[in-house]
């Protein structure tokens, strides 16, 4: 080959958010730095299945999705003959969507083009993307027992997909002689240094300006991997090197990249989301960046746009808060629980035993009452997630968390009734690649009862995947009925702390994110248990 023309595709999701991540972002950042090395012309477009006016893709309009999606892929073909197609198949929720479009376009608009897909689920599960893995509407259609996908990605994409492109330039690469042949793994490698990821360019997404601007919100990353562990996160697992490897990017540079975001004219947000997993989680670095910020709100009156950050309980620095409070920075908090007895379960706070541990719990709690008190005084609208029905939840961690929020403190009020605590509750999911997913049953006797649930191919699907008893006595529907309980007081007190955080908004957004759906759940229940 010595012209590769390579179409990024990010697929349809069955749930989850609207927005743009800066994974392709940075894969094509990456390539064009390395340009020089590259011996042969590149070429690329973006698109992004969410946003092609297609219809749902669910079974219902399987054929009449098919005929769109074939119709677009021609079009775009047409003016742009890639030979070269990378999907991202992010999370759970767009694996179907990504197989059958793979399928599509080895089948009817390009034979010949060789598929790469990439992302935490191919990194987590890649033989779901082998040939005989796949669902039976797909291999009604499609050739049975091939693959359309010719390399798959594991963990970061930036590394691995500028030595695929420079070694398809130089046909310096194995490959597949026949679809029906296994995917080709290629060898992961992470970016060392954060100093060596050129900085962002957007131009790529420059087609969905008017969907970027709708969704007011663009990410980017000061930082990437974790040290912590927690069980219920792929950091408790080994598949996943990328995020349990901290690297930082020089404060300098994230500055520019600001700078970018700023000055890009045709992108237009009013959010800017760091997408860390913990916002710098070096004091000396916040420090300097604090510093910088201080000098643009001098010098430029600040940014055009609001920082959106995340960090833990006791990563969060109580002084920080002013400074947030200060630069209009929105933070969240990854809470998680306030049950000491799930915390340890989750392995939320690291220690070298129980009685370390269990001090680190302690501790934990108490600065989480700190940091309510202080961003209640300081009027800094903090959200805390708090995870429901995660694999070790039972009755009694659900009352411990209660009595930590509603419990009569000296003073004669809860935690709840006292302050304004701006809680977002999570369902837990049950992803595959954690610690949690895979140990769920011999640990807490816990039960996930659709287990390869991103296989299924319905229009329930992500109700599929929160269905989990999460300890041997304690069922799903019990543990959403109790969940349901914590989230009514809560409700009741803040509002009667004229919370605004809760507001019918809000109240709709948990019945969207299928809280209450009972009804559905049990007969979903039902069915697995017929089965
Ligand atoms: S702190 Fe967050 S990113 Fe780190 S291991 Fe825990 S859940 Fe994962």
């Amino acid at each position: 080959m010595n012209n590769i023309k390579i179409l990024y595709i990010y697929p349809f999701e069955s749930y989850g958010t609207p927005f743009l991540l800066n994974s392709f972002i940075r894969i094509s950042n990456f390539l064009n730095s390395k340009e020089k090395e590259l011996n042969g012309l590149v070429d690329e477009k973006y698109l992004d299945l969410r946003y092609e006016n297609l219809p749902e893709f669910i079974p219902k309009n399987l054929q009449i999705y098919r005929n769109k999606l074939r119709k677009l892929l021609k079009e775009n073909y047409k003016k742009f003959k890639f030979n070269l197609v990378a999907i991202s198949c992010y999370g759970g929720y767009s694996y179907i969507n990504t197989i059958e479009t793979a399928n599509l376009i080895k089948k009817f608009i390009n034979p010949k083009c060789i598929i790469v897909v990439g992302g935490p689920h191919a990194t987590i599960n890649p033989e779901d993307f082998q040939p005989a893995s796949f669902p039976n509407f797909i291999s009604e259609e499609y050739p049975q027992n091939t693959s359309p996908f010719d390399y798959l990605i594991k963990d970061e994409g930036e590394l691995p997909f500028f030595k695929l492109v420079k070694d398809l330039l130089n046909n310096k690469i194995n490959r597949r002689n026949s679809l029906s042949k296994n995917c080709i793994i290629l060898e992961p490698e992470l970016v060392s240094n954060l100093d060596d990821i050129p900085i962002i360019d957007l131009s790529l997404y420059e087609k969905y300006k008017n969907i970027i601007k709708k969704n007011n919100r663009i990410f980017l990353e000061f930082t990437r991997g974790c040290i912590f562990r927690c069980n219920f996160c792929p950091n408790s697992e080994s598949f996943l090197d990328g995020y349990k490897t901290l690297r930082v990017k020089p404060v300098k540079k994230c500055i520019e990249e600001l700078n970018v975001i700023k000055n890009t004219k045709w992108l237009s947000v009013k959010q800017v989301e760091i997408s860390d997993m913990i916002f710098l989680p070096k004091k000396s670095l916040r420090e300097q960046f604090f510093k910088e910020l201080e000098r643009i709100y001098q010098e430029e009156g600040g940014l055009p746009f609001q920082l959106r950050i995340e960090t833990r309980v006791d990563t969060c620095n109580i002084e920080d808060l002013e400074i947030y409070k200060k630069f209009n920075i929105f933070l969240r908090i990854g809470l998680e629980s306030c049950s000491k007895t799930l915390l340890y379960r989750m392995g939320k706070i690291c220690g070298k035993n129980e009685e370390q541990i269990k001090r680190g719990i302690n501790r934990y709690l108490m600065k989480f009452e700190e940091i309510i008190r202080e961003a209640n005084k300081l009027d800094l609208p903090i959200s805390y997630y708090i995870l429901m029905g995660l694999p070790g939840e039972d009755r009694s961690t659900i009352q411990e968390n209660w009595d930590f929020f509603f419990q009569k403190r000296g003073d004669g009020k809860s935690l709840a009734e006292k302050y304004k605590i701006n809680i977002r509750f999570n369902k837990y999911l049950a992803f595959s690649g954690s610690e949690v997913y895979s140990q769920a049953q011999n640990k807490y006797g816990a039960k996930i009862y659709y287990k390869n649930w991103w296989k299924i191919f319905n229009e329930k699907q992500p109700y599929y995947s929160m269905i989990v008893d999460p300890s041997k006595d304690f069922n799903f529907m019990d543990s959403l009925t109790l969940n349901f309980k914590f989230i009514k007081e809560i409700i009741k007190v803040q509002n009667a702390l004229r919370n605004p955080f809760y507001s019918v908004f809000r109240l709709l957004s948990l019945k969207k994110q299928n809280f209450v759906n009972f009804n559905l759940y049990k007969k979903l229940m039902l069915r697995n248990t017929n089965n």
